[in-house]
């Protein structure tokens, strides 16, 4: 309101008075349609009270205004404040820090009483006295507590005009009014905070949830897929990469071995040694083969102290060439207990199919082939052990 005290306000509603009142009221308007429109989303709630204050006092003849937040400990701390001087300037507003504790001075009374405090006269007025610097007094201020949806505290927004007996009754309910639209964007804003961080939080935590169930399922994939004693892969990873291996030989018309291994009167170890000791065994032969064998081949332990083996693009006489070279190699790993050195043998089945068989419809299926390298092995033991059989060729010895 410009200028006028309360003294006034009956004047401007005769005459000229009116075009005044009808100015204020279009000024009071303005002020609080552009405190709706600000976004609540900025980065920083004293950006928010910033740009709240600017547009009371771009529209309001007031000299100053600011606003104290309250913290838990009791005390209001002003975190924004602009003059009508630092606006027309566009001068970054200049905020000295001040503090007051609830119920200290104008604003503490305010935040204490939740009530709106009118200080007509700050000279005369005893809650100005502790200020210590008279000159520096405003004439006039009015305090408004300010309030979350549930009637939290705030804080407090604070004007302030050089005369005395400034403020009037309307600028106490534009101020009512204006702190109930403040209170509402702080609270969406701070609300809006909280949410977006709890979803952030709850974002984190399911991340680092679906991160420990995908280790556990590799974890349970691995292991469903791998021979705990000795490392090495299990049946079930055989029979898994075996349809690939047999699709990739169709594919290319190449031939492969499949070779059955079997440890020679291993119950032998385990029954002189004990179970433990033939762990070791079978964890040193496991390895054994580890080395004898390329990336590209299968190895399985495909149960007890039987191995499986495929060696792909291999023809029949490499195969054989390279069972044997395992076989030797076996026979010379060593173990030692009881003062006695410990050494094994090893009897391998061995199944080739040739790249010109795969064009026949009577390729074998995956089972066929093991019996049939099955049945080789069983003549490697009945043959005397520590031996390679190849199943065409004791076929066509039996034949
Ligand atoms: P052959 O020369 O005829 O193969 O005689 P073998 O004694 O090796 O064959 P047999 O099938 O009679 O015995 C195999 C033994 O392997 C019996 C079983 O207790 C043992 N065995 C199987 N799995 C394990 C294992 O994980 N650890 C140990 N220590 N022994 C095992
Ligand atoms: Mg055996
Ligand atoms: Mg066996």
């Amino acid at each position: 309101m410009n200028q006028q005290s309360a003294d006034n306000q009956d004047a401007k509603l005769t005459g000229f008075g009116v075009q005044d009142l009808l100015i204020d009221l279009v000024n009071a308007l303005s002020a609080v349609k552009q405190l709706s429109e600000i976004d609540y989303q900025v980065d920083d709630e004293k950006a928010l009270i910033r740009q709240a204050l600017a547009s009371l006092i771009q529209y309001q003849d007031m000299e100053r205004c600011s606003f104290f937040i309250v913290d838990s400990d009791g005390f209001l701390s002003n975190v924004a404040g602009i003059s009508i001087l630092e606006l027309a300037n566009s001068e970054a507003s200049v905020t000295t820090p001040l503090r007051f504790k609830v119920g200290e001075g104008l604003i503490g009374a305010a935040a204490a009483s939740g009530v709106l405090q009118h200080c007509q006269n700050c000279h005369e007025d005893r809650r100005f006295e502790k200020s210590g610097k008279p000159d520096q007094l405003p004439g006039s201020v009015i305090s408004v507590p300010v309030f979350t949806f549930n009637r939290t505290l705030i804080g407090v927004l604070n004007v302030s005009h050089p005369q005395a007996n400034y403020f009037s009754e309307w600028h106490i309910r534009l101020l009512e009014v204006y702190k109930n639209i403040l209170g509402q964007l702080i609270t969406t804003r701070r609300l809006v905070q909280q949410m977006e961080q709890q979803i952030a939080f709850r974002t984190a935590e399911l991340e680092s949830l679906v991160a420990e169930t995908n280790q556990l399922k590799d974890h349970f994939a691995s292991m469903s897929m791998h021979d705990q004693l000795t490392g090495l892969h299990n049946r079930r990873f055989f029979y898994d990469q075996v349809e690939v291996v047999i699709a990739h030989h169709k594919r290319y018309k190449n031939s492969f071995c499949l070779l059955v291994m079997d440890i020679d009167h291993f119950k032998v170890i385990n029954d002189r040694f004990g179970h433990l000791f033939g762990d070791q065994v079978l964890t040193g032969v496991a390895n054994a083969l580890k080395r004898q064998v390329r990336n590209t081949d299968i190895l399985v332990r495909f149960g007890g102290e039987e191995f499986v083996a495929i060696f792909t693009n291999t023809r029949c006489d490499n195969g054989r060439t390279f069972a044997e070279r395992i076989r030797q190699e076996i026979k010379t790993l060593e173990w030692f207990v009881d003062n006695e050195v410990v050494n094994l043998t090893l009897s391998i089945g061995l199944y080739c199919l040739n790249g010109d068989l795969l064009q026949s419809e009577q390729m074998p299926d995956i089972d066929q082939m093991i019996n049939y390298a099955d049945a080789a092995l069983y003549q490697a033991k009945a043959g005397g052990r520590d031996q390679t059989v190849v199943f065409g060729e004791f076929r066509s010895d039996r034949n």
